[in-house]
């Protein structure tokens, strides 16, 4: 299939760019590499554009011939969404519809959208299921959902044939430790802990260690990006059928503790971990583990890899890429 990438250079995007290359697609991805990396798509064809400017993805759809998008690029810090809603209500709802009226003009239908377990917050469910209630603690979230609902619209008005995968916690790094993930500024626990086992930085600071958990440190549920990679091949592959938008859940179903992540961490370093306990971060839920029930019964999807394959394979990252790609 010819496939046009969005935000194909970021971390999640350029694991699944290779594995789409793989599996035999033709792929295009489009990245304004203010987060991504052209260095994580050594042999993949880039073009520097905002996924946002309708005039010129239009173009690039035309000049691609595609038959299908799949879209990674947008504001993913819940952080910053909290701080700067504008920001991800523009850069994540406002420039998909654009992107999705573009496919339309051109007439590619077939989508497959990077979606969150942050449209879940603080749902009282846990393993969370698809059908699970929505209750976004932040505008990332939000701003998530809105595209989500946008799909189940396109998809009605039409024909799209569109897939959402609400992804939990991606971690880890490719096996030889030659891609992983780099984030500037990082925000995402486990790289921040092998900052400060390498002693990059002074300290990992627990963002609250009073919630309603086993040890009172958050839950989130960590799937190892080339399992996350995998999932998207899959689904690109079932959006076959037009006016059909799914959602899928992409986790392990399995809970770790800020805690846990930790102490993994130390033991596969062998390096001491310090540790400062700080305040809650705003946005934060207590616990995010998924039931990723539906996308093995629909679309066969079963995770390979657990948080100590994730954890040992970001260590080969971190040791061999001291400064991320810039090494
Ligand atoms: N976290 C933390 N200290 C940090 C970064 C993250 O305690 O420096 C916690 C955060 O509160 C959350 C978990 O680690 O409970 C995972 O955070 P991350 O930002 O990696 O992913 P998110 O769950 O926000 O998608």
């Amino acid at each position: 299939m010819r496939i046009l990438v969005t935000g194909g250079a970021g971390y999640v995007g350029s694991f699944a760019v290779r594995a789409l290359s793989s599996a035999g697609h033709d792929v295009l991805v489009v990245d304004d590499l203010r987060q991504g990396h052209a260095a994580s798509i050594p042999e993949i064809r880039l073009v520097e554009a905002e996924f946002g400017d309708r005039p010129r993805m239009e173009a690039l759809l035309r000049e691609h011939q595609a038959e299908a998008v799949m879209h990674f690029a947008g504001s993913t810090s819940v952080a910053e969404s909290v701080r700067d809603p504008g920001l991800h209500y523009r850069n994540n709802t406002a420039g998909t519809i654009a992107m999705l009226e573009a496919m339309r003009d051109v007439g590619v239908r077939k989508l497959v959208f990077s979606s969150t377990a942050a449209v879940y917050g603080e749902s009282a469910e846990s393993p969370l299921s698809e059908t699970a209630r929505y209750a976004p603690t932040c505008a990332y979230g939000r701003s998530k959902l809105a595209i989500e609902w946008a799909l189940a619209d396109f998809a009605a008005a039409h024909g799209f044939s569109s897939c959402a995968l609400r992804y939990f916690n991606a971690a880890g790094a490719s096996e030889d430790g030659a891609f992983g993930e780099d984030h500037d500024p990082e925000t995402h626990l486990i790289p921040i802990v092998f900052g400060a086992a390498l002693g990059k930085r002074a300290h990992i600071e627990i963002y609250g260690d009073d919630y309603d958990t086993p040890d009172g440190t958050c839950v989130r549920d960590y799937v190892h990006v080339e399992d996350l990679a995998a999932a998207h091949v899959l689904a690109i592959e079932a959006c076959d059928t037009p006016g059909q938008h799914r959602a899928f859940n992409v986790g392990s179903g399995t809970g770790s503790s800020v805690r846990e992540v930790i102490e993994t961490v130390g033991r596969i370093a062998a390096r001491a971990v310090p540790t400062q306990s700080g305040a809650r971060r705003p946005g934060d839920p207590a616990t995010l583990v998924a039931s990723a029930e539906r996308l093995h019964t629909e679309l066969g999807w079963v995770p390979k890899r657990d948080l100590e394959a994730i954890i040992a394979s970001a260590w080969r990252w971190h040791q061999a890429n001291p400064d991320g790609y810039g090494s």
